[in-house]
C-alpha cells in the first residue's frame, strides 16, 4: 500500500496524469472518498495524462452515470452516486465497460463494490487539512501491486 499527500488540485491532477502515463487498456480504478475529496479532480488528471483534449471540461457525470472521453487510451468515466448497484447492473451493460477496449475509472466505486473486476486499484481519498488531500493506493491482484510499487 502506499500512500500521496497533495496539497492543491492542481497536484492531485499532476499526480492522476502521472498514473494515467503507466495505465493500458481494460485497467479499473475504483476511487472512494467523501463529496469534494477530490475524486473528479483526480479524474481530470487522468484525463489529461492520457491525452484527452477537453480535459479541463471533466466534471462530475452524476446526472448520466457514465461520460467517455477519447485519449491515448479511451477514458470510461463512471460516477454511482445516485444510483444502486441493482439499477446500475440493470439499467446499463456495464461489462461492455469494465472488460473493455479504455480504461474505467468510478467515482463512490464502493456502491457498486460487488460487480467490480476481480483485479483493481482501489484509491481511498480523504481531507487531510483544507487544501490537503490523502490518497491511499489499494492493489487488488498483482498488476496493480506492480504498478503501486513501481515494478511496470
Ligand atoms: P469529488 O468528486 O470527490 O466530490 P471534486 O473533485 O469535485 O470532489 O472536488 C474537490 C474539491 O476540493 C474541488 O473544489 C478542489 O478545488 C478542492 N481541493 C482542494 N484541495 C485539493 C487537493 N489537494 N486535491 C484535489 N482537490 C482539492
Ligand atoms: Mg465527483
Amino acid at each position: 500500500m502506499k500512500t500521496i499527500t497533495t496539497n492543491s488540485p492542481e497536484e492531485t491532477m499532476q499526480i492522476a496524469s502521472e498514473i494515467a502515463g503507466k495505465l493500458s487498456e481494460g485497467d479499473f480504478l475504483a476511487l472512494e472518498g467523501d463529496l469534494g475529496a477530490g475524486k473528479t479532480v483526480f479524474v481530470k488528471g487522468l484525463a489529461k495524462g492520457l491525452g484527452v483534449e477537453d480535459h479541463l471540461h471533466v466534471n462530475s457525470p452524476t446526472f448520466v452515470i457514465l461520460k467517455e472521453y477519447a485519449g491515448r487510451v479511451d477514458l470510461y468515466h463512471f460516477d454511482v452516486y445516485r444510483i444502486d448497484q441493482e439499477h446500475f447492473s440493470d439499467t446499463l451493460d456495464y461489462r461492455k465497460y469494465f472488460y473493455g477496449k479504455g480504461i474505467t475509472v468510478v467515482e463512490w466505486a464502493d456502491k457498486i463494490k460487488d460487480i467490480f473486476p476481480e483485479e483493481y486499484l482501489e484509491i481511498v481519498i480523504s481531507h487531510a487539512g483544507e487544501t490537503s488531500r490523502r490518497f491511499e493506493f489499494l492493489p487488488h491482484g498483482e498488476r496493480y501491486e506492480k504498478l503501486v510499487n513501481g515494478e511496470s
